[in-house]
Formats: structure tokens, C-alpha cells, sequence
């Protein structure tokens, strides 16, 4: 994989809007099964679900998150941008107690600011999901802290089958990677915004 540090390229529009109905669906299922299990993220900060260890593996995704940068306003962006470049440097000093307790370098007073762009990792955090794999068995993770102390074992709901998401995804990352002609490393939050 190239590991260069930009991801500076234009997002086709075609990739970006079927991307965007990913979002959609991932976002519909979340809202049922946050229903379902009488889930909220209302009056959490989200620190420790937007932590700064948190990984986009895409490019596609790369892309439609600095898109989200671009569309903020001047003094927003370089915040966030101006944070990023901390973060990146945080880590790179390896003063690994000041960077795992940094917040993601969008999160601001317990608001993601690019809420509509964020990667589907920070979409599906909180709610208990699985994978399955191609022989068949499954593959469970367990929702946020909050989320296994308010849901109990009377109340029925689904878990998250995270499989088609990620199916759809790396579908999606075949085509950016064919049309921008390159790949990039995986990267964190705050690698993608700070450049
Ligand atoms: S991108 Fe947004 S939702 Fe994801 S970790 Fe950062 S602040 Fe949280």
C-alpha cells in the first residue's frame, strides 16, 4: 500500500452519493435497534467513543470525510485542522498518555463538526453487532460501556449485522482506488484531517 501523506484527491460523484446512501442505511439500522434496545447517545460527550485510536481503512472514505472538512467554514476547518496536527504530533512523540486521552481532533464540547461525513466506524460505535464470515460463523462485538449498562437481558433486540455494510464498502473502495489510481494506508481521524 502507498503510504503518502495526502489525500488531496477529488472524490467522483458517482462514489461519493452511493457512499452518502450507505450512510443512509447504516444510519437507519442504527436508529431501529437504538429503538429497539431503548439506546441513546442523549448527554454523552462521546469521549470514549471519538478517541484518537479510532482507524479509516478507505480511501473512499478519506475523501468524502475531508469533503466534510471543506465544506465548514475558514476558522472551523484550521481548528480542526490545527488539532489534527497536534494529535499527529502527540502520537509522533509517542507521549502515548497525553495522545490516548486526546479527543478526536473533530469532536468539539462533545459535537462531532463533521457529523454528516463521519466514517462508518463512528456510525456504528455503541450498539452490540456482528460479522460474519465466509464459513458462516459469526464474529460478535459488544456495544459501548453505556449501552451494555442500559440494555439488560429483557430487552429483545437485533444486533447490528455489520457484514453487508462492509461488503458495500469495500466495493467502493475498489472503484475510488481504480479512479484515483492509487491506494493510501489506513489512517487515523486526525492523519486525514491534518492534511
Ligand atoms: S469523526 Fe466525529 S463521530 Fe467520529 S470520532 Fe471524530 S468527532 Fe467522533
Amino acid at each position: 500500500m502507498d503510504s503518502g501523506n495526502t489525500v488531496g484527491f477529488r472524490q467522483g460523484i458517482g462514489i461519493s452519493s452511493r457512499l452518502q446512501e450507505l450512510y443512509e442505511q447504516i444510519d437507519d439500522i442504527y436508529r431501529k435497534v437504538a429503538i429497539q434496545s431503548a439506546f441513546s447517545c442523549e448527554g454523552c460527550d462521546g469521549a470514549k467513543c471519538c478517541t484518537v485510536d479510532l482507524i479509516v481503512h478507505t480511501f473512499a472514505e478519506m475523501l468524502y470525510m475531508r469533503r466534510g472538512l471543506d465544506a465548514l467554514n475558514q476558522s472551523t476547518r484550521l481548528e480542526i485542522n490545527q488539532r489534527s496536527k497536534q494529535i499527529v504530533e502527540l502520537k509522533r512523540l509517542d507521549s502515548l498518555g497525553e495522545y490516548r486521552n486526546t479527543v478526536c481532533a473533530a469532536n468539539l464540547n462533545g459535537k462531532c463538526l463533521i457529523y454528516n461525513y463521519r466514517p462508518m466506524i463512528c456510525r456504528l460505535a455503541g450498539i452490540a453487532h456482528f460479522i460474519e464470515k465466509p464459513d458462516g460463523t459469526r464474529v460478535f462485538g459488544p456495544g459501548c460501556d453505556r449501552f451494555e449498562h442500559i440494555v439488560n437481558d429483557n430487552i429483545s433486540f437485533e444486533k447490528i449485522d455489520r457484514t453487508p455494510f462492509y461488503r458495500k464498502l469495500a466495493e467502493l473502495e475498489i472503484e475510488t482506488i481504480n479512479s484515483q489510481g492509487k491506494r493510501t494506508s489506513s489512517r487515523t481521524i486526525a492523519e486525514i484531517l491534518a492534511t
